[in-house]
């Protein structure tokens, strides 16, 4: 359906839905999802398998030189290796969350990872869902959307993931892990999460899944109209 190569940037704070959506889009637009959290994770996994405190700057940034991250698309599904490893759902678990927030905050770490990102993105067509990638990652995407909903909404939206993995978790847990991220990924003083300025804003509260895939097709062909 795309005939030219394109990027669309995705960001938006933990659970406003970003991979279900994108993975929609990419799916009705025959391009690839790339998960940057995913890689984030990786790295946190790394650390956290290591034993070390994911808060300790100068213990991370030690690993960082000995790791191998790796994104791997496989019939347009995104499999990340540690050290030639493959995690799967592993990178997935709760706790994981944690570390992957906490290791992105160190300046070094988003540069490590920083042209693995845009390697992909010159190579593919993609969507690629994260926090900067509308600022800092691809600023040159050709469409840039940023996609939240309000904390309680995300809160219920995730124990519900993590239930359909069997994860049995407390709303009010999850809640103000929701809200620390939230404060975590937009207080940082590196890539912290906003808006790219030319970013179409997008609100799915009260949207479902069919209606938000709606609403963010109409912002994407909106744009690709208008830069006809
Ligand atoms: O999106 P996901 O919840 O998998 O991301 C895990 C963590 O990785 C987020 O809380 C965020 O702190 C970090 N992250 C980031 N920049 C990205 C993607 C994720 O800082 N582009």
């Amino acid at each position: 359906m795309i005939m030219k190569h394109i990027n669309i940037a995705l960001d938006g704070p933990s659970g406003a839905g970003k991979s279900t959506l994108a993975k929609r889009i990419a799916s009705s637009m025959g391009i690839s999802y790339v998960d940057t959290g995913a890689i984030y994770r990786t790295v946190g996994y790394a650390v956290r398998e290591r034993g070390i405190d994911p808060s300790d700057a100068a213990a991370v940034r030690s690993i960082l030189a000995g790791i191998s991250v790796e994104a791997v698309f496989e019939n347009g599904v995104q499999k990340m290796f540690l050290d030639g490893e493959y995690l799967g759902e592993k990178i997935r678990k709760n706790e994981i969350s944690a570390y992957a927030s906490k290791v992105s905050a160190i300046p070094e770490v988003r540069e490590f990872l920083l042209e693995t990102q845009r390697a992909v993105a010159r190579r593919n067509s993609v969507i690629m869902d994260g926090r900067d990638i509308g600022t800092v990652i691809l600023p040159d995407a050709d469409i840039k959307i940023f996609l939240s909903a309000d904390a309680e909404c995300r809160a219920r939206r995730r124990c519900l993931e993590l239930g359909e993995r069997g994860e049995q978790v407390d709303f009010t847990v999850i809640l103000n892990e929701i809200k620390e991220r939230d404060a975590r990924d937009s207080g940082r003083d590196t890539a912290p999460l906003r808006s790219a300025d030319d970013a179409v804003l997008l609100d799915n509260t009260y949207l479902d899944l069919d209606g938000t895939v709606k609403a963010a097709l109409g912002i994407i062909f909106a744009v690709l109209e208008r830069k006809k």
